[in-house]
């Protein structure tokens, strides 16, 4: 039987590996997961600052056992710390004891994803400045806000993350800025449409500082934030949160000598295929360009920015090799026609919707 292993347990890891594993003949299926979740819905995670989710293990659209289950084995609280093309064998690191091992693989997938982005800011690692990417994460900001029960929050950059963390934290009482240095929210946007945005969040009750850089912060005698250092002043702050979007974590495979594409996220084909053979590349790690707007420069510019791409590709690309493979025969290691869709995007509640028909299915 072929070893597929996949790096990293959450949409795009998961997805690509649920599919590959309800074809006919499907191969033995290993995913590496460094954290304590696998398929969680982190469009939830503002939801669960606001108090609108309370469980947030409710956020876990599959579970480790569901997974397992379904004949996926999936091995919780272990790094992938190298992978060696040559050998086609990964290094993994188990969390817990720091025990090394090897594990080899006939095909690869990278799905390692993205981290959010810290600026080098004075004082950035002050208490009381976070991002918000994981489960915990957004349980320990939740808990923060219980126990020393800031009254300004900052919420630094203007994307749909910052604005749900603006909203929510305005929903737990808290005095919101929003600082952006553009001249409006949601670059994606049109300006009419951003500045309808910027005037909903002013309902709201958050104060939009628009074309505002943030410069440092502020910090106390025990190490607290106090304040935001801005271009627009001084602004208080007890709670910062970070929203200025995610780099892709390719240090795998620069390592392992994957070629990146122009985004610096891991080149691949229209197959999610890399340039390495054997080894594939989905979600927020891979970059493909595939839409180009000649006659609109504002998207052109977008264009070269990093752009997420589905599981979807990689897993229909590993099951067969196309015009645009290049990676070996995974034909024979995944046969059998698509069954299922691949990494959900949209808000909670298509993924709610998509959590139950999974269920339905099962
Ligand atoms: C607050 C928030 C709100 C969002 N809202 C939406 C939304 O409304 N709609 C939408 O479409 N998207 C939304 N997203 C984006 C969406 O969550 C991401 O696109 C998606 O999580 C990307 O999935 P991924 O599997 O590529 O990467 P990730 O979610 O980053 O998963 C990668 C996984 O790989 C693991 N990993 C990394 N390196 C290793 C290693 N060396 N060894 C083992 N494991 C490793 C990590 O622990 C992680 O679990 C939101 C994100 C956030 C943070």
């Amino acid at each position: 039987m072929s070893r597929l292993v996949v790096i990293g347990g959450d949409a795009a890891g998961m997805s690509a590996a649920a599919r590959a594993s309800r074809g006919a003949e499907p191969p033995e299926i290993v995913v590496f997961e460094r954290g304590e979740y696998t398929s969680y819905a982190a469009c939830g995670l503002p939801y669960h600052v606001s108090g609108l989710i309370t469980d947030p293990d409710s956020l876990v659209a599959r579970t480790p056992e569901e997974h397992r289950d379904s004949g996926i084995d999936v091995r919780m609280g272990q790094e992938v710390v190298s992978i060696d093309p040559e050998e086609r064998s990964v290094s993994v690191r188990s969390v817990a004891d720091g025990r090394t091992y090897q594990e080899s693989y006939d095909e690869l997938l990278i799905a390692t994803g993205a981290s959010p982005i810290v600026p080098n800011l004075p004082n950035v690692n002050a208490q009381g400045i976070t991002t918000i990417k994981t489960i915990p994460d957004a349980v320990a900001l939740d808990a923060l806000i219980s126990e020393r029960a800031p009254e300004n929050a900052v919420v630094i950059g203007g994307g749909y993350i910052g604005l749900e963390m603006a909203e929510a934290l305005v929903s737990r009482g808290l005095k919101v800025t929003l600082i952006e240095m553009l001249e409006q929210p949601m670059a994606t946007l049109d300006p009419d449409m951003g500045e309808r945005v910027a005037d909903a969040l002013r309902e709201l009750g958050v104060s939009m500082q628009l074309g505002v850089t943030a410069s440092g912060f502020e910090v106390d005698d025990g190490g607290w934030v106090r304040a935001v250092a801005s271009s627009a002043g001084e602004i208080p702050a007890e709670l910062v949160v970070l929203g200025l979007g995610f780099r892709p974590n390719v240090s795998l495979a620069v390592e392992a000598g994957v070629p990146l594409g122009p985004s610096g996220a891991i080149a691949v084909d229209a197959r999610m295929a890399t340039r390495m053979p054997h080894v594939w590349a989905a979600d927020a790690g891979a970059f493909r360009r595939r839409h180009r707007h000649r006659h609109n420069p504002r998207r052109r510019g977008r264009d070269r920015a990093h752009r997420p791409q589905f599981a979807r590709g990689a897993s229909g690309g590993l099951r067969g090799g196309g015009p645009h493979h290049r990676g070996g025969n995974p034909r024979s290691l995944l046969p059998g026609k698509p069954k299922v869709s691949g990494a959900r995007g949209g808000g909670t509640r298509q993924w709610a919707h998509a959590r139950s028909a999974d269920r339905r299915r099962r």
